[in-house]
């Protein structure tokens, strides 16, 4: 034993002088495989009880496949020990969905398609939706409509009275999310009718799920505070379509929404003739992010519920009343802005773009009825340039909050009033929440010695309206002014 000189091979083998063993691969061949011997290296030594050789791997083959949700397991093999193995995981496989027709489409009621895993095997299915997903596109005129969803011609909707063919339609969908298309490609007339989208449920014919309008309605209806679009009962509406009402009479609407109803308008035109266009009732929700609301003589929109306005929206209108474009009353009315444009374009020193007051349906009283953090609210023609009426004129004690939170949403308050005692911003009582111009810019575009940027009762010397150093103010309200 004393002469005993193991070769490299047999020190390898019975695991002896394995240290030098490793120096020496490593120095014959340390370029070239420098990474196999770091391997080596941390391997560490094979111990006296295991195996005395350089396991010498196979490919790596996969044992167990993976399948949905669940790892599978690749192991490759050493061929000069078939015992010694080694595993890895393979990555879980997604579910492989796609949608399926479940039910199909009949003249009673809209097909099903469900969300499944199309992966053999495999049972997972997610939601489900109507089939086919097109609207449903109503057509007729006078009291003869009809209704059909791709091609097929739904119950009691074929030469039905608008009303009739809506409940069809709810009926049929069983509360799917579906869409209605007015008329296919002009303009769907309903005459004196109304389009009323409520659950009222006393036939049993089940309650709406979202809604998407698309195309383009009108009506001349001759009730009082109604619309061409109604919507009541919870019912939740996005529209892209254009929704007229050519009455000229002062108290009708182009859509109307009560209840806890809520709509979203996200493009297409909006316009009412004699009316406003949009009443928000309270508890009700109103979004629109893009589109065109107009109103040609009184409010675009009449606020009691909760208004949103952001993106690229346009509110428009020409009152010359104390109904402003958009007109915010009752107790819980609240209308924010965070983009798009409310004017009012006509070239009167009473024209406002917002108004804030009382009415019979109640008095504006809410902390935050106005809060603008973002896009323009003018007293402006539709060139962006300042007119000489009022952007806002307020006569309750509801609170208005002026910021800039985005500058690439530059928060802009205009107008080129020239009247004494008027001006851009005018707040009529001395009480009330505060008139908050944070930061932002409020300004008077008129090169006349009336201009004003923010009127207040006797010099604001109620302290009602509070203007923070970010703000820009230009001119500043005489009470600042040297
Ligand atoms: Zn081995
Ligand atoms: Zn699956």
């Amino acid at each position: 034993m004393n002469n005993y000189k193991p070769t490299r091979k047999t020190a390898w083998r019975h695991g002896r002088r394995c240290v030098n063993a490793l120096a020496e691969v490593l120095l014959k061949a340390i370029l070239p495989s420098l990474t196999i011997a770091w391997m080596l290296l941390l391997s560490g030594c094979p111990s006296p009880t295991t195996p005395e050789h350089v396991h010498d791997y196979g490919e790596w083959t996969v044992t167990t496949a993976a399948f949905c949700l669940t790892e599978g397991v690749e192991t490759r093999t050493c061929s000069l020990d078939a015992s010694h193995t080694e595993t890895r995981p393979i990555a879980a496989l997604p579910h492989d969905m796609d949608w399926v027709v479940t039910t199909a489409l009949t003249s009673s009621a809209l097909g099903v398609e469900t969300h499944s895993c199309q992966r053999a095997g495999c049972d997972h299915t997610g939601e489900t939706r109507g089939y086919p997903q097109m609207p449903y596109i109503i057509t007729g005129s006078g009291t003869s409509f009809t209704a059909k969803i791709d091609g097929t011609t739904i119950d009691d909707a074929d030469g039905a009275a608008i009303a009739d063919v809506i409940t069809a339609i709810r009926s049929h969908a069983g509360g799917a999310d579906i869409g209605i298309q007015f008329d296919d490609g002009g303009t769907l007339d309903i005459g004196t009718e109304r389009a009323i989208f409520d659950n009222a449920n006393a036939n049993g014919d089940g309650t709406w799920g979202h809604i998407t309008l698309t195309g383009s309605i009108t009506s001349a209806n001759t009730g009082a505070g109604h619309g061409t679009i109604e919507l009541d009962d919870n019912v939740t509406i996005t529209s892209t379509a254009d929704i007229f009402n050519t009455s000229t009479e002062t108290d009708r609407l182009s859509i109307r929404i009560e209840g806890t109803a809520t709509l979203n308008i996200t493009g297409g035109t909006v316009e009412v003739s004699g009316g406003s266009a949009i009443s928000c009732g309270t508890g009700t929700v109103l979004n629109i992010s893009g589109g065109t609301v107009k109103t040609n003589t009184r409010s675009a929109i009449q606020v009691l519920g909760t208004v949103n306005i952001s993106g690229n929206a346009l509110v428009t209108g020409a009152s010359t009343t104390d109904i402003g474009t958009i007109w915010i009353f009752g107790a819980d009315a609240r209308v924010n802005i965070s983009g798009g444009v409310v004017r009012n374009t006509a070239a009167n020193d009473n024209a406002k773009a917002i108004s804030i007051f009382g009415s019979p349906w109640g008095n504006s009283n809410h902390p935050d009825a106005l809060i603008i953090t973002g896009g323009t609210v003018g007293a402006m023609d539709e060139d962006g340039n300042g007119t000489i009426g009022m952007a806002i004129a307020i006569s309750t004690p509801s609170g208005i909050t002026i910021s800039q939170a985005n500058p690439s949403v530059p928060t802009l308050i205009t107008s080129a009033n020239t009247t004494a005692g008027r001006g851009t911003i005018i707040v009529v009582t001395a009480d009330g929440s505060p008139i908050a111009i944070n930061s932002g810019r409020v300004e008077n575009t008129a090169d006349h010695a009336n201009a004003q940027s923010i009127v207040a009762p006797s010099d604001n010397a109620a302290g009602r309206v509070v203007i923070e150093p970010a703000a820009e103010v230009e001119p500043l309200p005489l009470w600042m002014a040297d």
